[in-house]
C-alpha cells in the first residue's frame, strides 16, 4: 500500500468509527476545520490527560492555567505576532494553488532523505548481519551525493529564511526545479508574506468596535499571567505554567487532515528559569519530552529531533520533535528556548513590572523561558495513524485493528454477553456497573461474538470480557486481549487485577 493510500485509510477509518468528522459536513464542510466524534473525543481527552499528568501532576513545580482566547490587542504587538507571524506564500500560476515556499523546499529535502533510506534498506537486505550502517553512510557514493545536496540546500535555505530574503527563497525553488504537485508546472509567482492571525471585533457598534485577534498560540496567556500565578502560588524559580487550549491560524496550506488545521488545540508549558541556565534546561526538556513520547510505545524509529533552520524572533535555541506521519517525518512538538523576549516586551508594552524577586539574593530579574509546545490534534494523528493496521491472520483472513496504546484507548473494556438470553445480559450488566466508575466501558450484545470482537478491534478497545453459560456456574469470564487475540478464562478478581496493572498510569510513565 502506498503512503497516500494508507493516509486515505486513516481518514476514512476515523470517520467510519466516529473519531473525526469534517466540520459542517452537511454544508459541504469548512476547509481545515474538523469535529471529533464520540470516540475521537475520548481519545483526545485521554491524550490531554496523559500530557497533563506528566507535566503538571508529576512535577511539583509546574501548575496549570486556563486563560482566555480573546486577549488585549497589544498582547500581539508585544509578542511580535502582528509584525512577524508570517508564512512565505507562493502561487502556482497554472494550478492556481497556493503553497508555503518553505514547505515546498522542506518536502524536496524529505524526498532526498527518503532516497537515502531506500539505499540503506537495500544494503541492509543485501548484507544482512554484516551490514554496518555508519560505514555505509560514510562510503556509499550515491548516499554521499544525496547528503551533500541536502547540506547545500539547508545552507542556502537557512540563510534565506534568516534574512527574510524572499527573492533568494524563490531562487532555491527555481534552482531545484520544484514543480507544483497538482499541475506539474514550474510557473511560480513571487513569494509574499502572509499574516496567519484571525481578526475579529469586540463591541456593539462598528465605530466603537475594537479589533481583536483569536489567539494563534496559548503561550501569551501564560506570559501575561506569569506574576499572578507566581505570587499566588508562591512558587520559586525554576517553575512552570502549563495550559491546554484552542489556537487559531489562518493556514495557507491546509491539506493534511488534522495535521494542519485552522482551529486546533495546543498543550503548552512555559518553564521560567534563571538567565544563563537556559542551555541545561533546554537539554533537560528535550530529553523529558522525548521520554514521554517513547513511553507510549509507538516505536523509537518514528521520532527524531530536527533543529530549526531559522530561529524565531524570540528564540536562542529551538528544535522540533518530528514524527513519522503517513506523509513522512513532520513536526509534532516544538521545544524553544525563548530567552526573556516575551516577558521583557510585555513589561515594555504594558508599562507594568514583570520581574521576579529572588528573596534570598535580594535581587529582581526577568526570567528566561523554556517552552514545550505540542498540538493535541497532531498527537492524535500520530497515535491514530501509527496504530491502524490491516493484520493478516494465521487462518488466511485479515482484520482491521487499531492498536492504540491501551492507556489512550477511548474504551478500555467491552463487556459482551455471548447470548442475549439465559441470564447472561444480567451478569454482564452487573460487571459493567462495577467497572464503569473506574474505566470507560462499553456493552454490546448485538451480532455473533466474532463480529463483536472485530468491531472492538477497529475501535481500539484493548480488552473484551465475554460472559457465557459457564460464567453462571463458576463466575469466570473470558478475557480477550486485542493485540495478541489471546483468550483466558479468569475469575472476576483476576480480570480486575490484570486490567488494573495494564491500565495504571504507573506502568506507562
Ligand atoms: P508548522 O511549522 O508545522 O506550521 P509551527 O512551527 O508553526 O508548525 P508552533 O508554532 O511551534 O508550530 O506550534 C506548536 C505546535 O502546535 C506544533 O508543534 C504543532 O503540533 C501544533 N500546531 C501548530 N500549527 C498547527 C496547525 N495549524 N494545526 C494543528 N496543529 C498545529
Amino acid at each position: 500500500m502506498t503512503s497516500e493510500e494508507k493516509f486515505k485509510k486513516v481518514i476514512s477509518h476515523a470517520k467510519e468509527y466516529g473519531f473525526v468528522f469534517q466540520s459542517s459536513e452537511i454544508y459541504d464542510g469548512l476547509s481545515a476545520v474538523y469535529d471529533y466524534g464520540q470516540n475521537g473525543t475520548e481519545l483526545k481527552n485521554n491524550i490531554k490527560n496523559y500530557w497533563w499528568k506528566a507535566i503538571v501532576q508529576l512535577n511539583e513545580n509546574i501548575v496549570g492555567l486556563d486563560s482566555s482566547i480573546l486577549m488585549h490587542p497589544t498582547v500581539w504587538k508585544a509578542s511580535g505576532h502582528i509584525d512577524a507571524f508570517n508564512d512565505p506564500l507562493i502561487d502556482n500560476k497554472d494550478s492556481k494553488k497556493r503553497y508555503r515556499a518553505d514547505i515546498l523546499i522542506e518536502d524536496y529535502i524529505s524526498k532526498i532523505e527518503t532516497k537515502i533510506q531506500k539505499e540503506i534498506f537495500k544494503a541492509e537486505k543485501k548484507f544482512g548481519n554484516q551490514f554496518d550502517r555508519d560505514q555505509f553512510l560514510n562510503t556509499n557514493s550515491r548516499v554521499i551525493q544525496y547528503q551533500s545536496k541536502i547540506k547545500s540546500i539547508h545552507s542556502d535555505f537557512s540563510k534565506a529564511l534568516e534574512n527574510e530574503d524572499l527573492i533568494s527563497l524563490k531562487k532555491i525553488i527555481e534552482d531545484l526545479e520544484i514543480a507544483c504537485p497538482i499541475s506539474g508546472s514550474k510557473n511560480w509567482t513571487e513569494i509574499k508574506q502572509f499574516n496567519l492571525m484571525f481578526g475579529t471585533k469586540l463591541g456593539a457598534s462598528s465605530e466603537s468596535a475594537m479589533d481583536l485577534y483569536l489567539r494563534p498560540e496559548t503561550a501569551q496567556g501564560i506570559f501575561v499571567n506569569f506574576l499572578n500565578v507566581q505570587k499566588t502560588s508562591r512558587l520559586k524559580i525554576p517553575f512552570g505554567i502549563a495550559q491546554i487550549g484552542k489556537a487559531f491560524r489562518n493556514e495557507i496550506v491546509a491539506r493534511q487532515f488534522i495535521f494542519r488545521m485552522r482551529e486546533f488545540e495546543q498543550m503548552e508549558m512555559q518553564f521560567f528559569i534563571k538567565p544563563g541556565t537556559q542551555k541545561d534546561w533546554y537539554n533537560k526538556w528535550k530529553e523529558d519530552r522525548m521520554k514521554w513520547h517513547l513511553s507510549l510505545g509507538l516505536g523509537q524509529e518514528n521520532y527524531r529531533f530536527h533543529d530549526h533552520e531559522k530561529l524565531a524572533h524570540y528564540a536562542d535555541a529551538a528544535c522540533d520533535i518530528e514524527f513519522n506521519f503517513p506523509f513522512g517525518f513532520k513536526e509534532l512538538e516544538g521545544i524553544h528556548s525563548r530567552t526573556d523576549f516575551d516577558l521583557s516586551n510585555h513589561e515594555k508594552f504594558s508599562s507594568k513590572k514583570l520581574k521576579y524577586f529572588d528573596s534570598q539574593k535580594n535581587e529582581s530579574f526577568i526570567p528566561y523561558v523554556l517552552e514545550t509546545s505540542i498540538g493535541v490534534d497532531r498527537m492524535f494523528l500520530a497515535v491514530f495513524s501509527n496504530s491502524l493496521c490491516n493484520e493478516k491472520l494465521e487462518n488466511g483472513s485479515s482484520r482491521i485493528v487499531l492498536k492504540l496504546p491501551a492507556i489512550l484507548a477511548p474504551c478500555k473494556v467491552a463487556i459482551l454477553p455471548l447470548l442475549k438470553k439465559d441470564g447472561l445480559p444480567e451478569i454482564a450488566k452487573n460487571l459493567l456497573e462495577k467497572l464503569k466508575t473506574e474505566y470507560s466501558v462499553s456493552y454490546d450484545e448485538k451480532d455473533a461474538i466474532g463480529r463483536r470482537y472485530r468491531r472492538q478491534d477497529a475501535l481500539g478497545t484493548p480488552y473484551c470480557i465475554t460472559i457465557d453459560h459457564q460464567s453462571k456456574e463458576d463466575s469466570t469470564y473470558t478475557l480477550r486481549e486485542r493485540d495478541s487475540m489471546s483468550q483466558e478464562r479468569l475469575s472476576e478478581d483476576e480480570i480486575l487485577k490484570k486490567i488494573e496493572s495494564k491500565l495504571s498510569i504507573k506502568s506507562w510513565m
